[in-house]
């Protein structure tokens, strides 16, 4: 595998950064992670907007939906973006989940209709998946969707879906058959604001209120509402988790951008002794281990969605965000708890926690990679 960046991609990354200089960030716009707070939904669409209009959005959809970047020019937007500290998207979910499941699974009509709103930010989507009971073992799960007038009613309850409380659409599982664990599943893209869904924001640690619970109380579904086929709701879960995984795993090419900032603290503070070397050269170590291999995985022809070596990725990425955000406290010494500039790695700290939980836990993505890909006895 060639390492160096080809004529190509040092064009990408010129333009790229050539667009960076000269565009003028949206006042209030944070580099808020993943998933915006509500109140960082303006700043954040008019961001998206920008993007639209410097050619930057949709990157990871296929033509003609999207701008079909190849894996090494994702890299480099995500890494760009990182050192710029400003988000890579209005919403993670609505862009990387929704969008391309839509590419995947969706009617052409539902295509015409969902695509272009998510790519240009004026509309955004939740994930209603994980229930009270039923998060690492999903298929347990028991929000029923009872046939009526040609569509269905539907019950039940979900838990820890980001965004829910300012989203316009939710990509909705529910079991349609009672008798068939895995195929009794269906997905829906459902309106918000349908009469029976209530949304009741939680509150997480780093006092953001991100996710929340959302009750459905009979509420109609129709048969245009069905995304992929009745009964085929876990094949398109199954491809959600696994690009969830996929761009997860992303997260942590944007770590190289803070590690070289906590390396600067630490020159600063004259603590960059040889213990903090070590510790530093172990996570840069990783950061590019896990850069390549995300190259490499996302070079593999077929659908690498579901591909379970994607937990790697996740597995990985995860555990290093922790990694980096205790290599800053440690970095910062009692600054880090009382340091008026200290926030953003308290953020980072904090938020980081939720890292190894979200897109299925630790524990999960090592079972799946012990089953699936070392194939290891049970
Ligand atoms: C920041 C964040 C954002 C999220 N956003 C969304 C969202 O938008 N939409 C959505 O639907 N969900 C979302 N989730 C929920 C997430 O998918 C679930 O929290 C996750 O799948 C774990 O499920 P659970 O919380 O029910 O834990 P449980 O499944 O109850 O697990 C509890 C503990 O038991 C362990 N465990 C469970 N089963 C096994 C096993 N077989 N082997 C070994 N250990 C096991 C787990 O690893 C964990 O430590 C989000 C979560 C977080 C943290």
């Amino acid at each position: 595998m060639d390492l160096e960046l080809t004529p190509e991609e040092q064009a990408f990354r010129d333009r790229l950064e050539a667009w960076l200089a000269s565009v003028t960030v949206p006042e209030g716009l944070r580099d808020y992670g993943s998933t915006p707070t509500a109140d960082d939904i303006a700043a954040g669409r008019r961001w998206q907007r920008l993007l639209v209009d410097g050619g930057w959005a949709a990157l990871s959809w296929p033509t003609p939906h999207g701008a079909g970047a190849s894996p090494s020019e994702q890299a480099i937007y995500a890494e760009a973006m990182a050192r710029a500290r400003l988000p890579r998207q209005l919403s993670f979910v609505s862009m990387e989940l929704a969008g391309p499941i839509i590419i995947a699974f969706g009617t052409p009509e539902q295509q015409k209709r969902f695509l272009e709103p998510i790519r240009r930010g004026d509309e955004l989507w939740c994930q209603l998946f994980s229930e009270p009971g039923a998060g690492s073992d999903l298929a347990a799960l028991t929000t029923r969707a009872l046939p009526s007038d040609g569509g269905w009613r539907v019950t039940g309850q979900k838990v820890w879906t980001s965004g829910a409380h300012y989203s316009d659409h939710g990509l909705l599982l529910a079991r349609t058959d009672r008798d068939s664990r895995h195929r009794g599943i269906t997905c829906f893209a459902v309106p918000m604001d349908r009469a029976g869904i209530t949304v009741a924001p939680i509150r997480q640690m780093d006092g953001e209120s991100k996710f929340n619970e959302v009750f459905l109380d009979d509420v109609e579904v129709h048969a245009d509402d069905v995304l992929g086929e009745v009964g085929g709701g876990w094949q398109v879960a199954l491809s959600v988790l696994g690009r969830e995984r996929r761009m997860l795993g992303a997260v942590a090419i944007g770590l190289g951008a803070a590690l070289a900032e906590i390396r600067q603290l630490a020159e600063q503070r004259g603590t960059a002794d040889a213990v903090f070397r070590a510790a530093w050269a172990r996570q840069w170590g990783q950061v590019q281990l896990l850069r390549w291999t995300w190259f490499r995985l996302l070079s593999d022809r077929g659908d690498t969605a579901t591909d379970p070596r994607m937990s790697v990725l996740k597995l990985v990425s995860s555990e290093a965000q922790q990694q980096v955000a205790r290599l800053a406290a440690d970095t910062l010494g009692a600054d880090f708890v009382l340091g008026p500039g200290a926030e953003r790695w308290r953020h980072l700290f904090l938020a980081s926690h939720g890292a190894t939980i979200a897109g299925g836990t630790s524990e999960i993505q090592r079972n799946i990679l012990a089953d699936r890909v070392l194939a290891l006895p049970r």
